[in-house]
């Protein structure tokens, strides 16, 4: 199983977004996929048309190993390929969990190691803060996606994502490298690019090197209206939208050859 955490350091980013489409367009293309949402705001889930109630199992129940991992995966609606470790807003109450672990950053890789030879990918939705969770996710990933908006606070999402990725590499707490970096909400009018998207796509450039920068998920309310009728942007008839998801596949399908 290759594991992807999506992850940036700042609300808005994107992270949902591109993990919602990443798994769906995974599955769909025929790969055995399990999304693992890590926020407690929970959007992924909610996205996906869960509505749990307290009592069912959740990422919480993984990470604490109080029920067995196959009760906190469900299957999805959206297709046979495509399952979720869900959570609710109750997996706040892991932090302190994790932190009193004294093992909290390699804990999800340890428990995802059990289920490893069910799923071909495991898609994380990291949350925006850099909190426990936060650390344990990137912990567990064997690559990263850093989505940034295509402006001065997405630049810096994507500066304090890298810092901490390289401190936690530093005391061998991951071994993730990155897959991309994906401009979000880029904005043109035309064939001509709005200034501040520019600048700040340039900035991702200098930051990380020309060929880890993705195409762009351009500012367009489509993959608003995708995620609101649980489709793909294809389906609703907009394929070139797709295209930065088609080349995060065609790395991810080199990867998986390579393992
Ligand atoms: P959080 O840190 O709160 O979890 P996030 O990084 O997961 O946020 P998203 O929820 O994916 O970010 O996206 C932020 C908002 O942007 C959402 O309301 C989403 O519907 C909207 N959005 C998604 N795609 C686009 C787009 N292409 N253009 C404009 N807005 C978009
Ligand atoms: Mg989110």
């Amino acid at each position: 199983m290759l594991t992807i955490t999506v992850s940036s350091l700042s609300g808005g980013q994107g992270k949902t977004t591109t993990a919602l489409f990443l798994g769906r367009l995974l599955s769909r293309q025929g790969f055995t996929t399990l999304m693992l949402d890590s926020d407690p705001q929970h959007n992924l889930t909610t996205y996906l048309g869960f509505e749990l109630s307290p009592n069912q199992p959740t990422l919480l129940e993984f990470l604490k190993k109080t029920v067995a991992p196959e009760d906190c995966i469900y299957p999805t609606q959206d297709n046979d390929n495509l399952f979720l470790i869900p959570a609710d807003d109750q997996l706040d109450t892991v932090q302190d969990y994790l932190s009193n672990s004294g093992v909290g950053a390699t804990l999800l890789k340890r428990r995802l190691s059990a289920i490893s030879q069910i799923f071909q990918v495991c898609i994380i939705d990291a949350p925006p803060q850099r909190s426990q969770i936060c650390l344990t996710v990137i912990g567990a990933a064997d690559f990263l996606i850093i989505p940034a908006e295509a402006s001065v606070k997405g630049y810096g999402s994507l500066v304090r994502t890298l810092d901490l990725l390289s401190g936690l590499r530093d005391v061998g707490a991951t071994n993730a490298s990155i897959l991309g970096v994906l401009p979000f909400r880029d904005r043109w009018f035309g064939n001509t690019q709005a200034q501040e998207s520019r600048a700040a796509v340039d900035g991702m450039r200098d930051e990380v090197g020309e060929k880890l920068v993705l195409p762009s998920i351009r500012e367009s309310e489509r993959y608003k209206q995708a995620i609101n009728k649980r489709t793909t942007l294809s389906q609703l008839g907009y394929t070139d939208l797709e295209y930065p998801f088609e080349i995060l596949i065609d790395k991810i399908r080199t990867d998986i050859g390579s393992k």
